[in-house]
């Protein structure tokens, strides 16, 4: 399954909802959260249908290794501050009990001033 109708990250990948992007590749787009709860707060998808975490396969792999390589490029082009005073959070939830909302596989990347980020 490459794409789901009912998919709404699906629609934000073809643009049938707008959303305010952050990279796009053949692979991978990255847009910012509609309800930030950073000030930086973007995520990272890739454009295959995959729903979450819990269905990665090797043939993933490559993928998966891409989406963490950028994130930090990306998060430097958003306005987080250089590691090791600044920085950025990993997020990923997977499964209701995981806090998952959305089922199209996501990564959130969130940083900036630090209020925001406690526990
Ligand atoms: P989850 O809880 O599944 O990890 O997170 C889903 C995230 O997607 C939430 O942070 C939510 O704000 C974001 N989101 C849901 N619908 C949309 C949308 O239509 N556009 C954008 N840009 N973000 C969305
Ligand atoms: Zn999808």
């Amino acid at each position: 399954m490459s794409q789901d109708p009912n998919c709404i990250f699906c629609k934000i990948i073809a643009g049938q909802i707008p959303s305010r992007k952050v990279y796009e590749d053949d692979e991978i787009l990255a847009f910012h959260d509609i309800h930030p709860w950073a000030p930086v707060h973007f995520l990272m998808v890739p454009k295959l249908h995959i729903p979450s975490m819990a269905q990665l396969t090797p043939a993933h792999e490559q993928l998966m290794g891409r989406i963490m390589l950028l994130a930090p490029r990306l998060a430097l082009e958003q306005g987080c501050r250089p590691y090791p005073e600044g920085g950025f959070r990993i997020v990923a939830n997977t499964g209701a009990e995981g806090g998952q909302e959305v089922h199209h596989l996501h990564v959130h990347v969130m940083g900036g001033p630090r209020p925001w980020a406690k526990g």
